[in-house]
């Protein structure tokens, strides 16, 4: 390998983190090791260390994107799998407050709808045509190895299949574990300080049911979205296609407001969403499978960027980083942009002297900038609800109102929803929001009537 940055990458983690990260180090390192606790099936099934994977699952553009620049072949493969292609602004029925219906237009791109198993097993294959790549199951990361000065992480600690403690020594580590540690324990066994966090409280609740489509369903829509509205209305819900000619329903409240686990409770809990486009598409609907339920209690962001003197040899990925609240459907996306923003990273340092050598705080900033747009998008509606803990962004208020008669334009011209749609599925970031002209006719919109009664509406 003439361009090779190190002789192992390790990768913790087979997640949508894990997969595009392994791909993204491949081209720089003779090989690849990943390392999942679980068994990985080969089919679309649900796993344990993937709970999260049997609620609506949806793919950005952006994501969709991300993934195409690493694995070329991973549209054709998806659409072959059975992924429903959706037209963005046209297939969706967005039921939003002071929308209900949003304009569906077609907005001239496409993103698909398939469930988080299909997804995630379609970039394993992809991963495995690899030979570099060496995915290995059922193997527990334990623990990253140090040297002993603490100025480099050189390799994990792991429990392989068989209950046998293995080492395996590594120029770069990447820690996709999701929910898992391990960048944070090697940070307190070295006596460093952690990354500063931004929470936010969020105490959602969700339910998801599978259900076959039935023939006389809707033809004006392949899916739906009913915003939440805050108070009373804090319910929302998204449906969505999956392959195989089904729709999975996702519904969630939030403090307190939890959906029940049992079919009558599911339905009672749907007919009481702001809008009836879910429950009356669903009600004589057969239900398939059992309906899962979540926690999600609050929406993390570390701020690796902010850390002096990071560790050479490890980074952590995806929700390592970062955990958004689900709703907006970011996080596969975004753990997708920051493996291909690492990808371009390292072919740019390739050729320096010493390529890992800076690396954290070039890949931080990267992360950064990806970050900023759909956390803010997740972040201001969440604080429309005064139980919502955390600290409300210092221009609350005025963004608030700024993304009112934003909606107010979107629904009256088709260039302005486009490029709301292309924020939203993170093609572009939302400092597109700033161009003068836009700025000035989103003013004017804030002093019309229908937004200031909208504003009042959000706070009943
Ligand atoms: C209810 C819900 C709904 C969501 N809906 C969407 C959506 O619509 N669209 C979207 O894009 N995102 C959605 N997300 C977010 C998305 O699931 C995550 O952002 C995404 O999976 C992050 O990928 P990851 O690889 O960082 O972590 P994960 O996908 O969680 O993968 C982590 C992997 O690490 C493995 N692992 C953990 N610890 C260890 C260890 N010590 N050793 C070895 N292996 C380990 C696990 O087994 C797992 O395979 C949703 C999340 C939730 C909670």
């Amino acid at each position: 390998m003439p361009n090779a940055i190190g002789r192992r990458a390790v990768v913790i983690g087979a997640g949508m983190g894990g997969l595009t990260a392994a791909r993204a180090v491949a081209d720089h390192f003779e090989q690849v090791l990943v390392l999942d606790q679980d068994t990985l099936p080969d089919n679309p099934a649900d796993r344990h260390g993937v709970p999260q994977g049997r609620h609506v699952h949806a793919l950005l553009a952006g994501g969709q994107q991300a993934l195409a620049e690493l694995f070329p072949k991973f549209e054709d493969a998806l659409v072959r799998a059975g992924a429903v292609r959706l037209r963005v602004g046209l297939d969706i029925r967005v039921d939003r407050p002071g929308f209900d219906p949003f304009p569906q237009r077609d907005l001239g791109f496409d993103a698909f709808a398939m469930s988080r198993p299909l997804v995630e097993l379609t970039v394993r294959r992809c991963v495995q045509e690899h030979a570099s790549i060496d995915l290995r199951h059922g193997c527990r990361v334990q623990a990253l190895v140090h040297r002993p000065d603490g100025a480099a992480v050189t390799g994990v600690r792991y429990t392989d299949a068989a209950g046998r403690a293995e080492t395996a020594d590594a120029d770069l580590v990447i820690d996709a574990s999701g929910r898992g540690t391990p960048t944070l324990d090697v940070l307190g066994a070295l006596g460093r300080t952690p990354p500063a966090e931004t929470t936010i409280g969020v105490d959602l609740g969700y339910a998801s049911a599978v259900f076959e489509i039935p023939n006389d369903a809707p033809n004006d829509w392949k899916g739906a979205f009913c915003l939440p509205g805050a108070g009373r209305a804090s319910r929302g819900s998204l449906m969505l296609p999956l392959e195989g000619h089904r729709w999975i329903a996702t519904v969630g409240g939030r403090h307190g407001d939890l959906p029940p686990g049992d079919e009558a409770g599911f339905i009672e809990y749907a007919k009481a969403l702001r809008t009836q486009t879910i429950y009356n598409a669903i009600k004589h609907a057969k239900r398939l499978g059992d309906i899962a339920r979540f926690r999600f209690n609050e929406s993390v962001l570390r701020h690796y960027q902010r850390l002096e003197n990071f560790p050479r040899g490890v980074l952590p990925l995806g929700d390592a980083i970062c955990r958004f609240n689900p709703i907006y459907g970011q996080g596969m996306s975004v753990a997708s942009m920051e493996a291909a923003a690492l990808g371009r990273l390292l072919a740019r340092r390739a050729r320096e002297r010493d390529p890992l050598a800076e690396l954290a705080p070039e890949y931080f900033a990267e992360v950064e900038r990806i970050v900023d747009t759909p956390w803010a998008a997740a972040a201001i509606p969440d604080f429309v609800h005064p139980e919502t803990r955390g600290e409300r962004p210092p221009d609350f208020e005025q963004t608030l109102k700024f993304g009112g008669a934003l909606g107010l334009l979107a629904a009256r011209d088709p260039a302005v929803h486009r490029l709301t749609a292309e924020v939203q599925h993170l093609l572009k970031p939302r400092s597109v929001y700033r161009d003068p002209d836009l700025v000035q006719r989103v003013m004017a919109a804030m002093r019309e009537p229908k937004v200031a009664r909208a504003e009042e509406g959000k706070r009943s």
